[in-house]
């Protein structure tokens, strides 16, 4: 069986400066993945070129075996591949429920279900999205990640600048995604810990490239320091 996500060899670039040298990445239907390194190593770059938000120059990205090369991000989606964005992008004069709206297809997802898993959105559901929270703005990019009905999740930085409780509930929603065992999550986080309880498996990236795949039990204190940095 072809994987979910492949991605070989892979390079990208913004304008004249290079971002991957060459990231291979292999993902199974059901997998949650983490993609650390230290910053600038290329995981939101890396995330882009997966979504088409950057276009690779060399290498191959294929989602169940279909060359994502010619694709726009808009047909990236379409074949199931849903972006909760670094900075947790909505769009700001739209209601919770128009923006959740905006961006639905038939599937399993929809407002109701996206609502249990939020039930903090519920009440904030006719308000325009500028006056929610950081945290409930991070909840609705993840409800609208959801409504495309995506069969791969890409999660960057979803708690980063978040208060502790809020994190624990965005952490407890990714781990209810995660129990659901249909849904494959690349995540993207600073915080190791909280990866290392989700994620079935880490990539290291590091200048680009991936140097290292296993899982977090076998990612030893030397190597996390060599490469990550703690
Ligand atoms: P961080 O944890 O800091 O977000 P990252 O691992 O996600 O880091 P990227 O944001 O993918 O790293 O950056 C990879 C490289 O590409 C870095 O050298 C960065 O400076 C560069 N880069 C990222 N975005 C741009 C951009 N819009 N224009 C030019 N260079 C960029």
């Amino acid at each position: 069986m072809a994987p979910l996500l492949s991605m070989k060899n892979v390079t990208a670039f913004y304008g004249g400066s290079q971002a991957l040298f060459g990231l291979s990445l292999r993902m199974r239907q059901g997998e949650v993945v983490a993609l650390v390194g230290r910053n600038g190593a290329g995981k939101t770059t890396a995330i882009k070129a997966i979504c088409r938000l950057l276009r690779h120059r060399s290498g191959e990205i294929r989602f169940e075996g279909k060359d994502l090369g010619p694709l726009a991000s808009h047909r990236a989606a379409r074949l199931g591949i849903g972006l909760a964005p670094e900075g947790r992008r909505c769009f700001a004069t739209l209601t919770v429920e128009e923006n959740l709206i905006a961006a639905a297809r038939p599937g399993h997802w929809n407002i109701d279900s996206v609502l249990r898993l939020f039930p903090q959105l519920r009440d904030r559901r006719s308000k325009v999205a500028r006056t929610l929270s950081g945290g409930e703005q991070q909840m609705l990019a993840i409800g609208r990640a959801l409504m495309t009905n995506p069969r791969l999740l890409l999660l960057d930085e979803a708690t980063e600048g978040l208060a502790p409780l809020v994190r624990r509930n965005i952490w407890e929603a990714v781990s209810e995604l995660k129990s659901d065992g249909e849904l494959s999550i690349l995540l993207v986080d600073k915080s190791l810990r909280e990866l290392a309880a989700i994620a079935d498996r880490c990539v290291v990236l590091e200048r680009g490239r991936d140097v290292w795949s296993g899982t977090f039990d076998e990612l030893t204190p030397e190597m996390a320091v060599r490469h990550l940095g703690v």
